[in-house]
């Protein structure tokens, strides 16, 4: 016996998008709170003549729900609006073509931002928010192969090996056409053509920022070193994570390779889309710098932030006597070695843009037992920058019962959003090229990472989105961004 199975049965009642996904399906989520944000940016873009365009709400909902379910190309997202139901329930079985769908993404990929901000402000609402938050970056391989990564020299090599080219073309034409004009520009030469104009462009790159190499297919991007080990053109993706849900608060694409200065413009962004600053801050090693700690300290934000050599002295993977084992004394401006040695203060280094690096040294090496596990010079020579006092009072911290369990947040508050963009969204390569584009990519990347951890909150709480819209409404909290999703907007929901 079989169940009866007939594909040219007739329907009595009319089918309801409504049944095309599962009740608690991630797609209605998104369509929901896609629904509640402010698109005026966008809609005033159109205009009121003309043939109809696709409203930009279902665009932006099938785009999303793209990079949601790591499909990010335009073609294959108009083929998902005809053979996915999820893409059918938020087009509402309109399909638009590829065109259409890339036009959109990147006529309004600014807009992206103001969105990003209404669904924070959201979770903020939502109580999903706290105030202790870590950074963190990973790099993202840019869409631009690493053979396209030159140098000046291979440029103008190749710039006159096109023109070689060029020129043989130019004559086999001659010889086809005589003194008549050919149709058209060949192909070719117009290909080559664009390919020099390109190299120039790179080739400007490297004079204006006087780099060594720079990628001609994608300008912005970097040659950068993975976890694997790898070296690609990539950008380094920042994201500032809260701890209580992991909602991302900020984020940012940069080309510089190290963290080391994006603390302050994290900061700067997460007080921009919160509207307060965060009163905890945890990062790793390649954040700590002096300039960072005093920032955090200035700000009066409890920073967690461990210097490079912190971990290798806690491990005591050093060969000789770490210098933490040399206690500084600020009144008499002198150390105290590990044999109780006093060790004076006997010179300065200029540095430029650096303050001064003061140096002691021991007189009494000569003597010491303890010479050979303290140093292999004469005399063991310890520096000292005025600003030390910093990583002296962070170490302190960090050695604390307290300030370990603090730092240990970190890995379970970012690491693991990485995790579930690369692993489970695929995010592993960017579709889009130049910083502003990659941006705003990954500012949707991060956007629907929000929409799934709202997803999850509702799901942890059993509530629908109208009943915590209610909720909301009750506590009577307002929407702080123009227009964005608001309590008073509970009504439009199921
Ligand atoms: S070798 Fe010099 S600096 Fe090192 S413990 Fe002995 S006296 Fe002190």
């Amino acid at each position: 016996m079989f169940k009866k199975y007939d594909q040219k049965q007739q329907f009595l009642l009319p089918l309801s998008l409504e049944e095309f996904v599962p009740e608690n399906h991630i797609a209605r989520v998104l369509n929901d709170l896609i629904d509640l944000v402010d698109i005026s940016d966008i809609e005033s873009t159109y205009s009121e003549e003309g043939c109809p365009a696709y409203h930009p709400r279902f665009l932006l909902k099938i785009l999303l729900y793209g990079y949601l379910i790591n499909i990010r190309s335009s073609r294959k997202i108009e083929q998902m609006t005809q053979t996915d139901t999820a893409f059918m329930y938020l087009a509402a079985m309109q399909k638009p073509d590829f065109r259409t769908i890339c036009r959109f993404r990147s006529t309004h990929l600014d807009s992206i931002k103001e969105i990003f901000s209404q669904v924070v402000t959201f979770c903020k609402e939502m109580d999903m928010i706290g105030s202790s938050i870590s950074i963190d970056g990973t790099k993202v391989k840019a869409n631009a192969s690493p053979r396209q990564s030159k140098s000046s020299d291979a440029l103008k090599k190749e710039i006159d090996k096109i023109l070689k080219e060029s020129i043989e073309i130019d004559k086999q034409e001659d010889e086809i056409y005589g003194d008549s004009t050919p149709y058209q520009v060949p192909e070719e030469l117009v290909n080559k053509q664009k390919r020099v104009e390109k190299i120039k462009a790179a080739m400007k790159k490297i004079d204006e920022e006087k780099l060594k190499k720079v990628n001609i297919t994608d300008n912005d991007a970097k040659i950068m070193k993975h976890k694997d080990g790898s070296k690609k053109p990539s950008y380094n993706c920042q994201v500032a994570v809260d701890e209580k849900e992991q909602i991302i608060v900020a984020s940012d694409v940069v080309d510089e390779e190290n963290d080391l200065h994006q603390v302050v413009p994290m900061i700067e962004n997460v007080k921009e889309t919160l509207g307060y600053k965060p009163t905890i801050v945890l990062a790793d090693a390649g954040y700590f710098s002096y300039d960072n700690v005093k920032f955090l300290l200035d700000q009066e934000i409890d920073a967690y932030i461990p210097d490079n050599f912190y971990e290798v002295e806690k491990r005591g993977k050093t060969k000789k006597f770490r210098k933490s084992l040399f206690k500084y004394d600020p009144e008499k401006d002198c150390y105290y070695c590990p044999a109780a040695f006093e060790i004076p203060f006997t010179r300065i280094q200029k540095r430029n843009d650096e303050p001064d690096l003061r140096y002691y040294v021991c007189k009494y090496c000569s003597l010491c037992v303890l010479k050979n596990a303290c140093t292999e010079s004469e005399n063991r020579t310890i520096s000292r920058d005025p600003r030390e006092y910093l990583m002296e009072n962070m170490r302190a911290k960090l050695n604390t019962e307290e300030g370990t369990e603090q730092y240990q947040k970190r890995m379970c508050t970012v690491e693991p959003v990485f995790g579930q963009m690369k692993q489970d969204r695929g995010f592993r390569e960017f579709l889009l090229r130049g910083k502003r584009k990659t941006k705003i990519e990954f500012l949707m990347m991060c956007t629907v990472h929000n929409i799934k951890k709202i997803a999850d909150f509702m799901k942890r709480e059993g509530k629908s989105l109208k009943e915590i819209l209610n909720m909301i409404t009750g506590r009577g909290n307002e929407c702080r961004n123009k227009g964005g999703i608001t309590a008073r907007k509970a009504s439009m929901v199921r």
